[in-house]
């Protein structure tokens, strides 16, 4: 069990849990969005969508992590978004395959939608059905969106963690993590820049979180740091045992 959160459902083993605030946001969106269509109940079916898109790409972290024989067993959903909670194998390929499946998922589903929407503004809906063209309009927008935000190089976010896994073929577990939370930090001071120019507290708040995490990566790749040095240090030790 989570703090704040209760339990959803759980499917092939992987316990969905949802965030209690999660409501608020919803409300708060729900009635910012309803202007988009005609039936405000469409302002409900696109929030439930964008949940269902977050859900699915979180599966994919989890289904992913699971094939290369890592645990995965929580997924919560939080207002700004998933979090899947997962623990790879320590191996770069491992790391990166979890990953990746994530944006893989939005990357997946791209097409389909892209396909959807055209048929639908082919087949009249413009005039029979607008709210539904519309829908599809923003479920489509929505998943390039969480695709491209996904894929910004920012740890903690997924295409910061894909480059350390990428980093970390050549440059191993310690210096990869090292470069990509100072990126990290580099990337969430600019996300907080940007919140305070634009006055926008959701930013604000994403920034606060981006900062935390990449702040926790750097100290683990301290950690990590020590560990490596520790090694060094009994090797030798062991290289200067003297042979009788
Ligand atoms: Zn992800």
């Amino acid at each position: 069990m989570q703090s704040g959160s209760f339990r959803l459902f759980q499917i092939a083993g992987i316990t969905v849990f949802l965030h209690f605030s999660w409501f608020i946001v919803a409300a708060y969106q729900v009635t910012t969005m309803r202007g988009r269509y005609q039936s405000p109940v469409f302002a409900l079916y696109e929030y439930m969508a964008l949940f269902t898109l977050v859900l699915m790409h979180e599966f994919g972290h989890a289904l992913a992590c699971r094939q290369v024989g890592g645990h995965a067993e929580q997924i919560v959903l939080w207002p700004l978004g998933g979090i899947a909670f997962v623990s790879p194998p320590p191996r770069a390929g491992a790391m990166l395959w979890s990953i990746a499946a994530g944006p893989l998922v939005n990357v997946a589903l791209a097409p389909v939608l892209e396909l959807l929407l055209f048929f639908a503004g082919q087949s009249g809906w413009r005039y029979l059905a607008p709210d539904t063209l519309a829908l599809i309009y923003y479920i489509r927008t929505i998943n390039l969106l969480l695709l491209v935000f996904n894929l910004l190089p920012v740890y903690p976010l997924d295409g910061g963690q894909i480059l350390r896994a990428l980093l970390w073929f050549p440059l191993g577990r310690t210096r990869s993590l090292q470069i990509a939370s100072v990126i990290g930090l580099l990337g969430g001071a600019a996300f907080a820049l940007y919140a305070f120019s634009i006055g926008s507290m959701w930013i604000g708040i994403m920034a606060f979180f981006l900062l935390s995490q990449a702040w926790a990566g750097w100290q683990q790749a301290g950690a990590l740091a020590a560990e490596d040095r520790e090694v060094v240090r009994l090797r030798s030790e062991a290289s200067e045992r003297p042979i009788l």
